[in-house]
């Protein structure tokens, strides 16, 4: 579903990524680690193409990222993507917050976007909070709701970035619960988290960064129990 080929890209003279090859297959759920500017964000950031880059390639779906001709808000609208911060609407309701891209990107009715934007809040446990606005929610109901909102858009995959970083220690588990049940539904997912109870419990491939490098790329297990680099070893004894 995505492919990384030797992707590298540069802030100026700053290489933030160096030849970073790895792959999600359909299905599969990859976890994403490493110190903090590591360049975790920019990586995901540069499949749904928010970033570019400028070495490389990158497939998603059979469709080249990279390519000029690529029709990159088409790309964008069918990948899912959470931030740290949610980045609900503030000024519109949860259920405006739900059907909004889909009207404007997808050109569903708002009957049917409504109608499905619903089902998805109702199902990470929400719909009773659909006429309010974002501001009036905690911020693990947030994440939910942008979780929600993301799914209403059919995505092919959904990416996440540090999703419960920016919440209260017990909020994260309400959010990590909803991505371990898309994750168990068979969703591909390439999440970007510290949070490795949830990488043990659903993850395939867990991918460790640093410095721009992809240092690790294995089975979960494998890292778990036989982390080969000392810079992994060091990461987990650090956050375990
Ligand atoms: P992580 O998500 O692993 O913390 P990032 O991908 O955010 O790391 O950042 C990787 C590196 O790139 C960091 O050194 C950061 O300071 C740098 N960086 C991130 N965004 C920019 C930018 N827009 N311009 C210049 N440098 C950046
Ligand atoms: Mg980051």
């Amino acid at each position: 579903m995505i492919t990384l080929n030797n992707v590298s890209k540069w802030y100026g003279q700053f290489q933030v990524l160096t030849d970073c090859s790895t792959q999600v297959a359909k299905g599969e759920v990859v976890v994403v680690c490493g110190p903090s500017g590591s360049g975790k964000s920019t990586l995901i950031k540069t499949v749904n193409g928010l970033e570019p880059f400028q070495k490389g390639e990158i497939i998603v779906d059979g469709i080249s990222v990279g390519d000029p001709k690529t029709n990159l808000s088409k790309l964008r609208a069918r990948i899912g993507m959470v931030f740290q911060n949610f980045e609900l609407f503030p000024h519109l309701t949860i259920r405006q917050n739900l059907t909004l891209g889909q009207v404007k990107v997808l050109g569903r009715s708002e009957d049917e976007a409504t109608e499905r934007g619903l089902k998805y809040l109702d199902r990470v446990g929400l719909l009773n909070q659909k006429d309010k606005f974002p501001g009036q929610l905690s911020g693990g109901q947030q994440q939910r709701v942008a979780i929600a909102r993301a799914l209403s858009m059919d995505p092919i995959a959904m990416l996440f970035d540090e999703p419960t970083s920016a919440l209260d220690p017990e909020m994260i588990n309400e959010v990590l619960d909803v991505m371990v049940g898309l994750a168990q539904e068979g969703m591909t997912m390439m999440v970007v988290t510290h949070e490795m109870g949830f990488a043990k419990k659903v993850a395939n491939r867990i991918v460790f960064m640093d410095k721009g490098v992809i240092v690790e790329d294995c089975p979960k297990d494998d890292f778990f129990t036989n982390a080969r680099s000392d810079r992994a070893r060091d990461f987990l004894a650090k956050i375990i």
